[in-house]
């Protein structure tokens, strides 16, 4: 069993309109956008990141907004909802604020243990938030939400699978350990974990496959230290027969991925270098930020890309 992984890096997701999105991030959730730049795989559209005052791992949403993108449709083989922890005691204020922001989809329900509210994103995306108990990470406090209830970061991602099994064993592979079940919902935890160490495996065995569009997880990557940690674990997946990629320079973390059995596209990312490598923590997310590879598309996307500022 491994036990470089952390808990989740950043849940990676697909949106139609970056501006709505952006607003949707930073104005009603309070998150910070830590970095503004376009898909590496895909210069013509952003990747926007929005987390904590630095984007640290453990608290990164991203979103590949793609403007002509149709929306997806919820099933398995899919991440389900990804779920934010908050202070105890402070549901009431969010229901009473998401309610005054329109946002769709609310929902108060207990799950293991720890209430919850659901709510849709700006794409029928499948959020909550969970009241964890001295959640010890800082949250973002300029984001218009009082410190005593911001968001702290990730608490857990759910996977919605036909059949858990196989997913559950390459997660204990990966250092998670069962934890509790309840009904077709299995959770696993990471011990010694960044705070953002819960995964549960809901297997729907009679439910239709996804199919992926705006709303949808792309990914979940999770963490490790750096570089040489990563290359442990790349190896450990590759001797036990995963088609895991080369690692590939994402200028703010280094990244591989890989295939899971139940469908779902898993990612592991170093913490290092950080957001804070190419722009001030003061000024983070404000400017567009592009990898040199993309440096000569500049005056192309500048005019092209949607302007999401005010
Ligand atoms: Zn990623």
């Amino acid at each position: 069993m491994l036990d470089q992984i952390k808990g989740l890096h950043h849940v990676t997701s697909m949106a139609k309109d970056a501006r709505e999105n952006n607003d949707f991030f930073t104005h009603k959730l309070g998150l910070r956008r830590v970095k503004k730049t376009v898909n590496f795989d895909a210069p013509d559209v952003y990747h926007l990141y929005y987390g904590d005052e630095v984007g640290t791992p453990g608290s990164v949403m991203t979103y590949f907004p793609f403007p002509n993108i149709g929306r997806g449709r919820h099933g398995v083989g899919e991440v389900g909802t990804t779920v934010f922890s908050i202070p105890e005691g402070t549901l009431r204020y969010w229901r009473e604020r998401l309610m005054k922001e329109g946002v769709t989809g609310l929902k108060a329900d207990a799950s293991f243990g720890e209430n919850r509210l659901l709510f849709d994103g700006p794409d029928g995306d499948s959020f909550a938030l969970v009241e964890v108990k001295d959640d010890e990470r800082a949250p973002w406090t300029h984001g218009g939400v009082p410190a005593d209830e911001a968001i702290r970061g990730f608490h857990s991602a759910s996977l919605r699978l036909k059949d858990g099994g196989a997913t559950e064993e390459l997660l204990k592979f990966m250092g998670y350990e069962p934890v509790d079940s309840s009904g077709n919902i299995r959770r696993l935890a990471i011990a010694n974990g960044n705070g953002a160490g819960v995964i549960d495996i809901e297997t729907l065995p009679g439910a239709n496959y996804a199919d992926l569009g705006a709303g949808s997880v792309h990914h979940i990557a999770f963490a490790v230290e750096n570089r040489a940690k990563q290359l442990e674990v790349r190896k450990a997946l590759v001797d036990t027969g995963y088609q895991v990629t080369p690692v590939i320079d994402r200028d703010y973390f280094w990244a591989i991925y890989f295939r899971t059995p139940g469908g779902v596209l898993f990612e592991v990312a170093t913490n290092e270098p950080g957001f804070d490598r190419d722009e001030d923590t003061a000024h983070l997310g404000e400017a567009l930020k592009l990898p040199k590879q993309h440096a000569h598309l500049r005056s192309y996307l500048e005019k092209h890309l949607q302007p999401i500022e005010g």
